[in-house]
């Protein structure tokens, strides 16, 4: 059996997996104070400790918020307040056990692509949409990494040069017109002039991006419009992949995927739109299945593979 791991900013969470993904055991503590590397990893070896302690254990997969290098070593985790860390060797060597970390994007594909969205597939690409926007490839079956372990950064095209500022220094860059968080700024500084939305029975403040979705399915004119703004950006992103690398499959997870189908049906026609015919005929585009699990189980198939 393998042990799992979503290390997110706010809880760790953590499942013993057998090798057919059977979910076996979970367990889970509040990320905390990370501020002191030793004390911290003290405590999550604890806690690796309290997951393992009944189960025979081969493997231990962490999925990561961050930059990872090739090597599996923690470049920067801004949410955390790391940098140039070895969490994997440090777990490795004080457990005795094989550790593999990786970003969770990367994380989450492998997911996926074992028990999701992506069984059928060998050649795709899945985005996560939330705070950010990011995204992976699987190429001929396997993960695609780039040189450096940052290949998938569609967060990061420039869709529009100079324009609002982002958190890795570029002006313009997708995530900041296609994000969830985008999509909230976008309601909130375009409400006031909308007084018939029914986003405005919401603190301005409030807003997030399932409101402004359920307020779209209700047919709210101002909520689509926030709505096919933020898609239009996307399919601008998307397509930018499409027509780059032709793959099988675009799979949409993060949090704003739990607008489901009605997501898919308002960014299919901005796809069409800005795909190549050729490569937009057979292109399957499709919700991750899998939700927070998928960093889990791609953890524990990176032992597999
Ligand atoms: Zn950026």
């Amino acid at each position: 059996m393998y042990i799992g791991i979503d290390f997110g900013g706010t809880n760790i969470r953590a499942a013993v997996v057998d090798k057919s993904g059977n979910l076996i055991h979970k367990n889970r503590i509040r990320t905390g104070d990370t501020s002191n590397y030793s004390v911290f990893l003290k405590r999550f070896i604890d806690f690796i400790q309290s997951t393992k302690k009944d189960f025979d254990i081969k493997g231990i997969g962490i999925g990561f918020p961050g930059s990872i290098s090739k090597q599996q070593k923690i470049i920067v985790a801004p949410n955390l307040g790391w940098k140039n860390i070895d969490l994997r060797s440090d777990l490795s060597s004080q457990l005795n056990i094989p550790v593999i970390l990786d970003n969770d994007v990367n994380m989450a594909i492998c997911g996926e692509k074992w028990l999701g969205a992506a069984q059928d597939f060998s050649d795709f690409f899945m985005l996560t949409i939330g705070t950010g926007v990011g995204g992976a490839f699987f190429v001929g079956n396997n993960i695609y990494t780039g040189t450096g372990n940052n290949a998938g950064e569609i967060g990061h095209i420039n869709i529009e040069p100079g324009g609002i500022e982002c958190a890795c220094g570029k002006k313009g860059c997708l995530e900041q017109y296609a994000s969830a968080t985008a999509l909230i700024n976008f309601a909130r500084r375009n409400l006031i002039s909308n007084k018939e939305s029914l986003l405005n029975d919401i603190e301005l403040k409030d807003i997030e991006a399932q409101h402004i979705y359920d307020a779209g399915k209700q047919g709210d004119r101002f909520a689509l419009q926030a709505i096919d703004y933020n898609l239009k950006n996307l399919a601008i992103g998307i397509a930018a992949v499409v027509n780059l690398m032709n793959p099988q499959a675009i799979i949409i997870g993060g949090g704003v995927s739990h607008a489901g189908d009605f997501l898919l049906k308002r960014l299919r026609p901005f796809l069409k739109y800005y795909c190549l015919d050729f490569s937009y005929k057979d292109l399957v585009v499709r919700l991750a299945s899998l939700g927070d699990e998928a960093g889990i189980f791609g953890s524990v198939y990176r032992h597999l593979k």
